[in-house]
C-alpha cells in the first residue's frame, strides 16, 4: 500500500507578504493591533492558556504556522467566559475563530482523579485556578459564535480531539455527545492541527464557504446522509465484520450511535476499538456516528508531517517567553518547560490508557537533528536565566525518535493498534544509533552544561541497545529515572497493552549496571497505575507485595483517570 502523501505545509504562496503579518507576539488587544498597523485578524485564537510564545504551547504553533503561511493572528487567551463581551476584544476575525481549551482537557485541569477542585492550574500567570470554564472547547466556541454571528468557528486542540465522537466523561460520569454538535462549531480539528488549520485559512480566503469544507483529513463536521459515491460499512454491532480492504477513498464506517453507547457500554468499548482501528493514516476510512437527526463525520486522520515540514514549524520566530502583559508573573508550565525540546510527535506504543495515539498517531514524526541542535541553541541565546541545563531531550516517548517500520508500504497497510505489543513487531527498526548520536552532540553544544532525558523512557525498546542505556545512564540521569512498568500483574498489563514486568526488570539490570560503569549511584523511580479497568484487588495485592519485596515505600498514590 502506498503512503498517503500531502500538499507541502508551506507550499502555496503567502496570502500578505511576511511584513504585513510580522508581529513579534501575537496580538491580544486592540491597542497592540493599531501598533502592529492592523484592522482586522485574519484569524483570531481564543485558548483556556495563557499566551506564552513557545512551541509547546497550542496557540503559539498554530498562530506561528498562520503568520508564516502570510495570516494576521490575533490571540484571546483566558477570556472572561461569563459573556460574549471579552470574545469582541479583537473584532470580528476576517476568516473564523480557532478555538482551543488549551494544552489540557479543561476537567483534567480543573479536577484531581478524586474528582476534587485542583487549587491551582499551571497554564495561568501566578499558578492561578478559575481562569477557565469547564467544558472550555464548548463555552469559549459558544462564545466566539455569539460575539460575531457568522464567523465561521473551528474548535481544535486535545479536549475537542478526544472528545471528538460520544465519550466518557469521568467527572460526570456520563456518556456525552461529541463536543462538535454541542459547541455548535462548523468544523472539528482533531490530531495535530497544522495541515488542517493552513488548508481552512486558505480554502476561506480563496472565498470558499466554510460549510462546503468537507474533504479534509483530521476534520470533522456534522451533515445529513451520505455523500455521493460513498458505500456505508455498518461496525454500528458487534456482528458486523468489515471488509478491510474495501474502497477506503468512498467507504464510510458506521460507529454505534451515541443513543446506543450511552445505554451498552460493550457497544460503547465496540466504537471505541473501531475508532482506534481507523488511526493509520495510510488505510484509515472515515468514520459516521450517529448523534440525533444528524451525524457527526470524521475524515481520516491527517497525513503525518515530513521531517522538513516538522522542522519548519519548529523552527518558526518564536520569541521563547509569555507575552509582555503578564510582566513578572509566574506561569509554572512555562518555568517547567522552557528548557526542554520536544524532538517528535506521535507514539507507536498504543497504551490502552493513553491519549497520545489517539491524538497525535502512531506514526513518529521526527525532526532532524539539525533543527533540534538549532533550537538548543535558541534556548541558550533566548531563555531568561537559562544556565546551561537542558531539562529534557525527548517527547511523547524518550526513545522512539528515528524508529519506525522497517518498509513504509508494509506502515501504510498495517492495521495493528501497537508495534511493540504483545511483543516487539520483527518489522519494527529499534536502532538507537541516531538517538545516541544525537545525545552526543546535544552535549557539545557550547554553553550547555548537561542535558537530561526526563520524558518516559520506553524501557522494552531500550533493552534492545545496552549501548543506549549506557549512554543514558552515563549522560542523561540526574540521580533519579523515572519508568512506568504500570503494573506487575500479567492480566492488567496485557489489558493495558503494556509489556511484563520481567521487561522492565532486564531493563533494571542494564541500567544498573551501566550506572556502576559509570562510578555513579542512582535509582529507578517505577510508576504504577492503581485500578485501572480490569484490575483486581489479588492484583493490587500482588503489586503491594512486589513494591515491599523490593524495599519501594509508595511516595504518592493516585488512582487511574479514564480520560
Ligand atoms: S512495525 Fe509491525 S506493527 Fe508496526 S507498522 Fe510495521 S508491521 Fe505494523
Amino acid at each position: 500500500m502506498t503512503p498517503p502523501t500531502a500538499e507541502p505545509l508551506f507550499g502555496p504562496p503567502p496570502h500578505r507578504p511576511p511584513d504585513e503579518t510580522a508581529a513579534r507576539h501575537f496580538p491580544m488587544t486592540r491597542a497592540e493591533m493599531d501598533a502592529l498597523g492592523w484592522d482586522s485578524c485574519d484569524v483570531i485564537i481564543v485558548t483556556g492558556d495563557a499566551y506564552v510564545d513557545l512551541p509547546s504551547f497550542g496557540m503559539a504553533v498554530m498562530g506561528r504556522v498562520l503568520q508564516k503561511a502570510g495570516f494576521r493572528v490575533g490571540i484571546i487567551a483566558q477570556p472572561d467566559w461569563h459573556s460574549a463581551e471579552d470574545f469582541r476584544r479583537l473584532g470580528a476575525p476576517n476568516l473564523f475563530f480557532g478555538v482551543t481549551a488549551g494544552n489540557m482537557d479543561s476537567m483534567v485541569n480543573h479536577y484531581t482523579s478524586e474528582r476534587k477542585i485542583r487549587s491551582n492550574d499551571s497554564y495561568t500567570p501566578g499558578g492561578l485556578a478559575g481562569k477557565r470554564p469547564n467544558h472550555a472547547v464548548l463555552v469559549y466556541a459558544q462564545r466566539s459564535r455569539e460575539a460575531f454571528k457568522g464567523v465561521p468557528v473551528i474548535i481544535g486542540g486535545i479536549e475537542a480531539s478526544l472528545r471528538r465522537i460520544a465519550h466518557y466523561d469521568y467527572w460526570s460520569d456520563k456518556v456525552r455527545r461529541s463536543v462538535l454538535p454541542d459547541s455548535k462549531a462548523d468544523l472539528l480539528v482533531y490530531g495535530n492541527g497544522e495541515r488542517q488549520i493552513l488548508a481552512i485559512a486558505r480554502r476561506l480566503a480563496a472565498g470558499e464557504a466554510v460549510g462546503t469544507i468537507t474533504d479534509l483529513r483530521g476534520t470533522a463536521y456534522m451533515r445529513r446522509g451520505l455523500p455521493a459515491g460513498f458505500t456505508e460499512l455498518d461496525a454500528s454491532n458487534l456482528e458486523q465484520s468489515l471488509q478491510p480492504f474495501a474502497d477506503r477513498d468512498h467507504s464510510v464506517v458506521r460507529l454505534p450511535a451515541y443513543d446506543e453507547v450511552l445505554k451498552d457500554e460493550i457497544l460503547y468499548a465496540h466504537a471505541s476499538r473501531t475508532m482506534h482501528l481507523e488511526t493509520n493514516p495510510g488505510n484509515a476510512r472515515a468514520l459516521v456516528q450517529r448523534h440525533g437527526d444528524r451525524d457527526v463525520w470524521l475524515n481520516p486522520p491527517p497525513v503525518p508531517l515530513t521531517s522538513e515540514e516538522m522542522d519548519a514549524v519548529f523552527d518558526l520566530p518564536y520569541t521563547r517567553v509569555p507575552h509582555p502583559a503578564y510582566g513578572r508573573q509566574k506561569i509554572p508550565a512555562y518555568d517547567m518547560i522552557k528548557n526542554s525540546i520536544n524532538i517528535m510527535r506521535g507514539c507507536f506504543g498504543g497504551c490502552t490508557f493513553c491519549s497520545i495515539t489517539e491524538h497525535e498517531g502512531r506514526i513518529i514524526q521526527n525532526r532532524s537533528e539539525e533543527s533540534i541542535l538549532r533550537e538548543i541553541e535558541n534556548i541558550r541565546d533566548k531563555t531568561p536565566g537559562f544556565t546551561g541545563v537542558i531539562s529534557d531531550l525527548g517527547g511523547p516517548t524518550a526513545n522512539m525518535w528515528r524508529l519506525a517500520c522497517k518498509s513504509p508500504q508494509i506502515e501504510a497497510a498495517c492495521r495493528k493498534p501497537s508495534c511493540v505489543f504483545p511483543d516487539i513487531c520483527p518489522n519494527l527498526n529499534t536502532d538507537h544509533s541516531p538517538l545516541i548520536q544525537l545525545y552526543r552532540k546535544a552535549r557539545q553544544v557550547p554553553g550547555i552544561k548537561r542535558v537530561f532525558v526526563a520524558s518516559g523512557v520506553r524501557y522494552d525498546l531500550a533493552v534492545e541497545s545496552p549501548e543506549y542505556v549506557a549512554e543514558l545512564a552515563e549522560h542523561h540521569v540526574g540521580g533519579y529515572l523515572k519508568i512506568a512498568p504500570e503494573h506487575t500483574e500479567n492480566r492488567p498489563l496485557s489489558m493495558m497493552m503494556k509489556p511484563g514486568i520481567g521487561s522492565y526488570e532486564r531493563f533494571k539490570r542494564m541500567f544498573e549496571k551501566a550506572s556502576r560503569a559509570a562510578g555513579k549511584k542512582q535509582y529507578l523511580i517505577p510508576y504504577f497505575i492503581a485500578a485501572h479497568p480490569g484490575t483486581t484487588d489479588r492484583d493490587m495485592l500482588n503489586l503491594a507485595l512486589w513494591l515491599k519485596q523490593n524495599r519501594f515505600r509508595p511516595d504518592q498514590v493516585q488512582t487511574f483517570l479514564p480520560s
